[in-house]
């Protein structure tokens, strides 16, 4: 018979796809992370970093961030880009930055300047507080600082402190209003600005940011106003300072397609603007290189038809026979990408809580005297399935009996005890359908049902709002795959539910044999036994855009290292501590030390007024007190 094997959970989660080389299974049947590329011999697995984790008293849900990763995505970019215009003898450098929006925590950025240091990459800045974060990073007089986003007078003067630094500080005019204050400003402080200008492209893209580009997007400068804007700003003696022509048609372009028309069309307006004498160097792409999400390497909104190497290889080409076509010098290449940079480096580890299932905790079915013909009836069919009868109509029966079963009950026929046996008997009816239809060549469409009638929901100590915010907002979909028992078949279709208090707080979009699946296939809870889940790629965008539902909040985090000499593969340099209750309600306006104070004032009243002890009025407020510092998500779970 076909035995499961860890390649066919491989095949079933398609680790190795989405994982891009990060993310495989060990004989053992654990899930391991390969953030090194340098030491793929010494592999994490992650059931051993929740091990130590739980040793030390670490309340989960954690944010897992694997560092090697990051460190590795940066130079594979620059690589690709070195690689790319080394081969195609582009005469012009790529300058990349890395846009802060996509994922701002300190320890990231840290690792991502760390990393770009020996190939000039710079940072992106969309608003004032990211533009001062950029700032604070001493990323070399090479590399670019990048402005885009509405700007305004403090967010200029914040670029010419910049320029004043000796920062190749660029501010990309988004709007034509922009123009007046930064050439004003920029003679006030006494600098030469670095002028960018961002065309609002014509070639329309898919997917979800199709929004980006077109010609109702919200940014950037029509072909009239860029002409209109180059002579306003030549005619107040600032010409020269327009360096960079900048667009971006929005994230995650999953067709190569529209990256090579975009930047056709970029190229030629670049070549056209030289040609008018502008000094334009830098042609800056944006950003919307994709990710793998679902690992179908197809153009799906989760996907992408092309790899990093294709991507710069479709970029440098099409920069170059575009300019040498109109016989201008190639320009320095500057992508924006932020995505393809953070999104595989962490994953949010949760342990299943318990299982929701319609047909958990049947009552007894036995026969009793005098029971109604509703339930009877419901028992016959149930038999009369063992015995052979066809599934489609046992389900069309059951179907019926159990509507007549509820609204026997709602006239006051049928008990409550009656309608529990029906309910019972109707569970295991469809159990029993669900296992036959497996047998079957042929499934009708309304049978399919059954399986997600049956789906169990599996609990997991997470907020999909918090933690997963484009699960919820957009359909993104994000891999999930167990830590352990991947050497086991597993049996149950599953749905992921958070403890928020809203029904949307699930997940109900997996990677399927082909496109989406509704369910998820997991492995039965073993009573006693943990069972943790790590929902991937969650390191761009879903780490930071999080939000307060439920009062839920940060998670705790564990910042990993790889590191060979140790008997593990990895060390935990840093540990983050997670939201408190009390960190949370400040944010809404409450001051926690004053909300204890309440309470002990209404406990003192009920200790004096007799119906409570003194001791036990203590401990009540001591424990409200060290709720207020503890960690939101439930404990010990
Ligand atoms: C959001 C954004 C990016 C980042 O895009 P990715 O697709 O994540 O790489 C780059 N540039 C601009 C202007 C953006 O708004």
């Amino acid at each position: 018979m076909d035995e499961w094997t860890i390649d066919d959970a491989d095949d079933l989660y398609r680790i190795q796809r989405w994982g891009d080389g990060y993310f495989g299974v060990g004989d053992n049947g654990k899930l391991l992370a390969l953030p090194d590329v340098d030491h793929r011999e010494v592999p994490i697995a992650l059931q051993d970093v929740v091990d130590e984790l739980r040793e030390q008293n670490v309340q989960f849900p954690v944010v897992m961030r694997f560092h090697d990763i990051l460190k590795n995505r940066v130079r594979q970019l620059n690589e690709s880009f070195a690689t790319a215009i080394a081969e195609a003898g582009y005469d012009a450098p790529y300058r990349g930055v890395y846009p802060i929006k996509v994922n701002q925590i300190r320890e990231v950025v840290d690792e991502i300047v760390k990393a770009g240091l020996p190939y000039n990459y710079g940072l992106e800045a969309g608003s004032k507080p990211e533009l001062m974060a950029v700032l604070s990073y001493d990323i070399g007089t090479e590399a670019l600082t990048i402005c885009n986003g509405y700007k305004d007078e403090d967010f200029l003067r914040l670029a010419m402190l910049g320029r004043k630094m000796g920062r190749k500080v660029v501010v990309v005019i988004e709007k034509y209003s922009e123009i007046e204050p930064l050439l004003r400003i920029a003679s006030e402080m006494e600098v030469e600005p670095i002028i960018g200008l961002r065309i609002k492209m014509r070639t329309k893209t898919e997917g979800k940011w199709s929004e980006s580009s077109g010609e109702r997007a919200k940014f950037g400068l029509t072909i009239s106003e860029i002409l209109n804007a180059i002579k306003l700003i030549q005619d107040s003696g600032f010409g020269d300072s327009i360096r960079m022509l900048h667009f971006h048609v929005g994230s995650q372009l999953s067709d190569i397609r529209f990256v090579r028309d975009a930047v056709q069309e970029a190229a030629r307006i670049y070549a056209r603007l030289v040609k008018r004498g502008i000094a334009l160097t830098y042609l800056d792409i944006g950003g919307g290189l994709a990710v793998d999400y679902d690992g179908s390497s197809s153009s799906g909104h989760s996907s992408m038809n092309y790899t990093m190497n294709d991507y710069a290889n479709g970029v440098v080409y099409g920069v170059k026979q575009v300019c040498d076509m109109e016989e201008v010098p190639h320009p320095t290449l500057v992508t924006e990408s932020g995505r393809a940079i953070t999104a595989h480096h962490s994953c949010v580890v949760m342990r299943v809580i318990g299982e929701i299932a319609n047909d958990a905790n049947p009552i007894d079915t036995d026969q009793v005297d005098d029971e109604h013909i509703l339930v009877t009836n419901m028992r016959d069919l149930l038999a009369d399935l063992t015995e052979g009868k066809n599934y489609q109509d046992a389900y069309n029966e059951a179907l019926v009996l159990m509507e007549d079963a509820v609204n026997a009950f709602k006239l006051g026929v049928l008990g409550m005890e009656e309608l529990a046996r029906s309910e019972s008997l109707y569970w295991r009816l469809m159990r029993a359908v669900s296992r036959g239809l497996k047998t079957e060549e042929f499934v009708s469409e309304d049978m399919r049902d059954v399986e997600s009638l049956l789906g169990s929901q599996y609990l997991c100590n997470f907020s999909l709002f918090q933690s997963a915010a484009d699960s919820w907002a957009i359909q993104q979909v994000l891999p999930v795959v167990p830590l352990t028992r991947l050497n086991q078949k597993p049996t149950r279709n599953c749905t992921i539910a958070d403890i928020t208090c809203d029904s949307d707080g699930r997940i109900s979009q997996f990677i399927g044999e082909v496109g989406t699946s509704d369910t998820l296939a997991l492995h039965e809870l073993v009573p006693g036994e943990s069972y943790y889940l790590a929902l991937f790629m969650t390191g761009a965008y879903q780490d930071v855009m999080g939000d307060m539902h439920n009062l839920f909040g940060r998670l705790n985090e564990a910042h990993i290292f790889c590191d060979p000499k140790d008997p593990t593969g990895f060390y935990v340099e840093e540990f983050i501590t997670g939201s408190t209750a009390g960190q949370v309600l400040k944010i809404m306006q409450y001051n926690p030390v004053a909300m204890a104070d309440r309470v002990k004032e209404m406990v003192d009243r009920t200790v004096a007024a007799g119906a409570l002890g003194s001791r036990d009025g203590v401990k009540l407020v001591d424990f409200y007190e060290s709720c207020l510092s503890s960690y939101t998500y439930l404990r010990n779970a």
